[in-house]
């Protein structure tokens, strides 16, 4: 799978391990086709080894979406596999709401407009994620 050769090669230049865990975690995430909730996760994990606790799935969770190859979709309560994250990236999901199908966006442009517009209004901006919600190609068809 081309995201998780991706993942190896970015942890090994940041020289941080993707661990089995994390591995699978992510090869999970990234072999759905509609963003997964923690829960969903879980129940593709094999528990039959030492890792039994949930804990560990959002340890690898919190790990992935540190180094970018996860986001959090916030409106879903759930997460999507980041396309993108060979490179340093503020990401916009265009969110399908028929079939929850994600696609990744990663606009510059849009991420510079909100920086500014929120500089102006006297905002600092820790982070952002645009969630848009609408029709996706198959399902307006
Ligand atoms: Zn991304
Ligand atoms: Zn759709």
């Amino acid at each position: 799978m081309q995201i998780l050769s991706n993942a190896e090669t970015v942890c090994q230049q940041r020289g941080v391990r993707l661990t089995p865990q994390r591995r699978r975690v992510l090869e999970i995430v990234a072999g759905s086709h509609s963003p997964l909730g923690a829960y969903g996760i879980l129940e593709q994990m094999d528990f039959s080894g030492r890792c039994s606790a949930p804990i560990t799935v959002y340890r690898a969770l919190d790990f992935l979406i540190g180094q970018g190859l996860v986001h959090r979709l916030t409106s879903l309560n759930a997460f999507t596999a980041c396309m993108h994250s060979a490179s340093e990236h503020i990401a916009q999901f265009l969110i399908c709401r028929a079939c929850r199908t994600v696609a990744e966006l990663k606009s510059s442009r849009v991420a510079q407009t909100i920086q500014q517009n929120a500089e102006h209004a006297g905002f600092a901006v820790a982070q952002q994620v645009v969630e848009v919600t609408g029709t996706c190609r198959d399902c307006g068809v």
